[in-house]
C-alpha cells in the first residue's frame, strides 16, 4: 500500500504546524517560499496524521494510491 501526500498550497496559510509537528516529511521551498512534502516513500505516517490534524486550514490530505 502507498500513500500519497499533499497540500493545498491556495489554503495554506504558512503557519508553519505541519514543519513543527513532522519536519522529515514537511519543508519549506527556500526559493518559492511555499511548504512542500518530500521523503513520500520513507514517511512516518502517524507524524503525518499529526500534523494533518494540527493543520489550521485543513489542507494537507493523505489517501492510498
Ligand atoms: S499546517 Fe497547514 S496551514 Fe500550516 S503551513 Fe502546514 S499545510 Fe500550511
Amino acid at each position: 500500500m502507498c500513500r500519497e501526500i499533499t497540500i493545498d498550497a491556495i489554503k495554506c496559510n504558512d503557519c508553519g504546524s505541519c514543519i513543527a509537528v513532522c519536519p522529515e516529511m514537511f519543508v519549506r521551498n527556500m526559493e518559492s517560499g511555499v511548504i512542500e512534502v518530500v521523503m513520500q516513500d520513507e514517511c512516518d505516517y502517524a507524524s503525518v496524521q499529526e500534523a494533518i490534524h494540527m493543520c489550521p486550514e485543513d489542507c494537507i490530505t493523505m489517501e492510498e494510491v
